[in-house]
């Protein structure tokens, strides 16, 4: 039996797991969901579950699996596989994530920000292969962000490129992050739906249900979309002229709605960016899609365990 190394892709709302073999093959994937995610003992517990589950189902063992990637949708210390906080998700301040799961599953894990894995998956296997700089985001919940900076995924001292808690609102409104008027308090899922529902006669409840309005071709939902769009490319202008970007990938479910967004996007970026800085630069959605996270993560800790300095 051959070695087997697990990916997950840590989300709001779900979980993504998948099971690799060491070639990158992927054998399985799996989407948990489960209200306990924001109580560590439980969560541990669940996973323990699922896992042995899923195992037992596809006749496979346990003792195969060599090592476990994570992506956690906040601001990760990678080294120490430390969560300081997660912006979206409550109960896990200040966490020695890497520690207990270590101990209790008795595994190596890699931990990162997911938006980082997104960015490597993205590297090694999507449209980032042979680009040097290059933005990732991942539109969702909040806005989520990796940097590949010449060729590699960039990692400081939390490992974390929020570019998502960049202030643009001296003042504004409250952000999930403890600041305010942050680039996420205008685009983040939320945001969206709050400002659909201010707008359009109808509740909606989620972006997805303002992408089937624009289908639709309701003239204030395409607004939306629109004005969505002008305000990323706005932004974007603003990294590529900080950071020489070539291109802009984007991800996560909003990302499905660009083509309703893409245009302003992309006129925004021609109108904002300064002239030497925009010749050459791309824009374009992840084909990944759903797989991005589970890649990156699959990726990572294999990256981690052929370096051999584990720790
Ligand atoms: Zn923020």
């Amino acid at each position: 039996m051959k070695k087997i190394l697990i990916g997950i892709d840590w989300g709001g709302t779900f979980i993504k797991l998948g099971i690799f073999n060491f070639k990158g093959s992927l054998l399985g994937r799996y989407r948990l969901s489960s209200p306990e995610f924001s109580q560590p003992s439980r969560f541990f517990k669940y996973l323990r579950k699922r896992l042995e589950d899923i195992f037992k189902k596809k006749g496979l063992s346990l003792s195969k699996v060599k090592g476990v990637g994570i992506g956690a949708p906040g601001v990760i210390n990678t080294k120490e596989g430390f969560i300081y906080y997660l912006p979206n998700i409550k109960g896990w301040e200040n966490f020695p994530f890497k520690a207990i799961f270590e101990k209790e599953f008795a595994l190596p894990l890699a931990l990162d920000n997911d938006a980082n894995l997104f960015a490597l998956a993205e590297l090694k296997q999507g449209e980032i292969k042979g680009v040097k700089n290059a933005v990732l985001f991942t539109l969702g919940t909040g806005l989520g962000s990796g940097l590949v900076l010449e060729g590699k995924v960039f990692r400081a001292k939390t490992s974390s490129f929020e570019a998502g808690h960049f202030p643009m609102d001296f003042k504004g409104r409250k952000c999930g992050c403890g600041s305010r008027g942050c680039i996420e308090t205008f685009l983040g899922s939320n945001y969206i739906v709050k400002k659909a529902n201010r707008i359009l006669r109808k509740k909606i409840s989620s972006p997805k249900e303002l992408y089937q309005l624009a289908l639709e071709n309701n003239r204030q939902a395409l607004e939306i979309w629109r004005d969505f769009g002008y305000k990323l490319g706005v932004f974007s202008a603003g990294l590529i002229n900080l950071l020489n970007l070539e291109l802009i990938v984007l991800s996560g479910g909003i990302a499905e709605a660009s083509t309703f967004f893409m245009r302003s996007l992309k006129e925004a970026i021609e109108e904002r960016t300064m002239p030497p800085f925009l010749r050459g630069v791309k824009v374009k959605k992840s084909k990944l899609r759903d797989t991005a996270g589970i890649l990156g993560a699959y990726e990572f800790i294999k990256e981690r365990l052929s370096r051999g300095s584990f720790r």
